[in-house]
């Protein structure tokens, strides 16, 4: 969650700072995911949300490349992610 070096600009919003966000396994994801976030911010990020891939440096191509804008999930927001994950282990 703390990587973000290799994450080009959001490209809805032009933030330079997307984050990577870890979505830990549970038993509705059998694998751990990792995808890049542009963390809602106002005056800053746009809650844009990249594909989720189960390897890093997919999540990170796949965010730069820009190749799959019909996966990137608009306006999902830094707080609603950490309270899904804090109510998806029961
Ligand atoms: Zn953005």
């Amino acid at each position: 969650m703390t990587q973000n070096a290799d994450c080009k600009p959001c490209p809805f919003c032009d933030y330079h700072k997307p984050m990577i966000v870890t979505y830990e396994e549970n038993k509705y994801r059998p694998r751990r995911e990792y995808a890049v976030l542009c963390e809602y911010n106002p005056g800053k990020g746009c809650g844009a949300e990249g594909p989720h891939h189960v390897y890093l440096a997919d999540t990170v191509d796949a965010w730069n490349k820009r190749a799959s804008m019909n996966d990137v999930e608009l306006f999902r927001r830094y707080r609603e992610i950490t309270s899904y994950e804090r109510n998806s282990d029961d």
